[in-house]
């Protein structure tokens, strides 16, 4: 076996099942926190018995204070985490809760980062720029999901140049991490099947990333077999709690995959529609995962060969090459099945966008672990190809 070594980042604690959102409080005063920002959107805010309501009941009956900041927006801003900075300060918090999907707890931690390793977030986009530690951070996830509740990224977009970036650090993992599946019964066909969608991607890249090790590989097989075989039934109804549960437990298993085995070109150029088009992660990351993996299957045609097969296919009698082309075909069935677009052309991409954002997507974070190294013209290719389908 070849020699190798690395770090292995696992989230410190981690509330999982049907009900823990309860705990919250006990657990934010175990933490020491007097007065957290809680960081959420308005509409999570709204909702009646919804994953605010509980928090905030919850961090009551503790005698725990907050105040609230209610403007996440998808795909969180710079504004967004200058604002959480801002109410951080002028209230006297100590500390930071984030409610919802991935862009709340990316608000958070951007707002955490520029709270103590100072104010310009876009000089701390890479790999371990961070000296200093966030306040103290405990994210409530609703979506199954980004794993951003237990990851180490950040992703922010910068609304003046329409770039998204990463900040990727140990320092970012929240200390605590809730993840209960009956918040998220609610939640509406199409951002199940985006969010699941960004869950089975989160799979599929560092399985195949150049930086895979046997920790991840059993992490994102777990995911890949889980999301194969509960998201259609979470899609189809959404009160199914054994499929929600399912989910948690796979985006859950592809956020540790990716925490370590990093991910490739399908992120690196979602990142790129997200910014520009403001478009949905995970219906970006769907739209563009066939058209990335069939590029990349000659880097690694064995473990393509592999994926349809952890995917269930019967690849019994068939060359690797012809296994891994099957691969790419599963893929594309799982997206139709759970009714996501067919083209980028459906979320208002222009091609003659196309060169800048290659030239960005090969400089993204995410590039560099992908199996196979492009050019910006091989880049520009996939873009067409995901924007040709049909
Ligand atoms: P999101 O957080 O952007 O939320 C999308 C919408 O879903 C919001 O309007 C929100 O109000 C709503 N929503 C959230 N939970 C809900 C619930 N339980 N019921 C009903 N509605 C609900 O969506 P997301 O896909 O979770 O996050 C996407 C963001 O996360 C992107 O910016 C992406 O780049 C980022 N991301 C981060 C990481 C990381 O590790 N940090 C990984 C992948 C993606």
């Amino acid at each position: 076996m070849a020699e190798r070594s690395y770090d292995f980042l696992m989230p410190s604690v981690n509330f999982f099942g049907p009900g823990v959102i309860s705990r919250i409080g006990d657990r934010a005063k175990m933490l020491g926190m007097k007065k957290p920002v809680i960081v959420t959107d308005k509409f999570l805010e709204g909702l009646k018995d919804g994953a605010v309501e509980q928090t905030l009941d919850s961090l009551k009956a503790a005698g725990v204070d907050y105040v609230v900041y209610n403007n996440v927006e998808p795909n969180p801003k710079i504004r967004n985490i200058k604002e959480v900075k801002k109410l951080y300060e002028e209230s006297g918090a100590d500390s930071i809760i984030t409610v919802g999907g991935g862009s709340a707890h990316d608000t958070g931690k951007g707002a955490g980062i520029i709270l103590t390793n100072g104010d310009d977030i876009t000089k701390l986009a890479g790999i371990e720029t961070l000296d200093k530690a966030l306040p103290p951070l405990i994210a409530v996830n609703t979506t199954a999901g980004t794993g951003s509740e237990l990851t180490r990224h950040a992703v922010i977009t910068n609304e003046e140049t329409h770039l998204k970036f990463v900040v990727v650090s140990w320092r970012n993992i929240p200390l605590v991490s809730f993840n209960d599946p009956t918040l998220m019964l609610d939640v509406p066909k199409g951002l199940t099947a985006a969010t699941g969608m960004d869950a089975f991607v989160q799979a599929v890249e560092p399985y195949v990333s150049v930086d895979h090790n046997p920790i991840t590989d059993s992490q994102c097989v777990e995911a890949i077999k889980l999301i194969e075989t509960s998201l259609r039934e979470a899609v189809a109804n959404g009160h199914n709690l054994d499929a929600r549960t399912k989910m948690v437990e796979a985006e859950m298993l592809a956020g540790m995959a990716f925490n370590n085995a990093n991910l490739g070109y399908v992120h690196a150029m979602a990142h790129q529609l997200g910014g520009q088009y403001n478009a949905p992660h995970g219906v970006c990351c769907a739209l563009l995962l066939p058209y990335v993996e069939e590029y990349n299957i000659i880097a690694c045609p064995d473990r393509f060969a592999q994926l349809a097969e952890i995917m269930g296919e019967n690849t019994e009698g068939l060359s690797t090459r012809d296994a891994a082309e099957l691969a790419i075909k599963a893929m594309k069935q799982l997206s139709e099945d759970v009714g996501i677009p067919h083209s980028i052309k459906e979320i208002g991409a222009k091609p003659e966008d196309f060169e800048l954002m290659a030239e960005n997507a090969l400089k993204d974070g995410n590039a560099f672990s992908n199996p196979r190294k492009g050019t910006k013209e091989d880049i520009i290719k996939i873009f067409q190809a995901a924007y040709d389908a049909e």
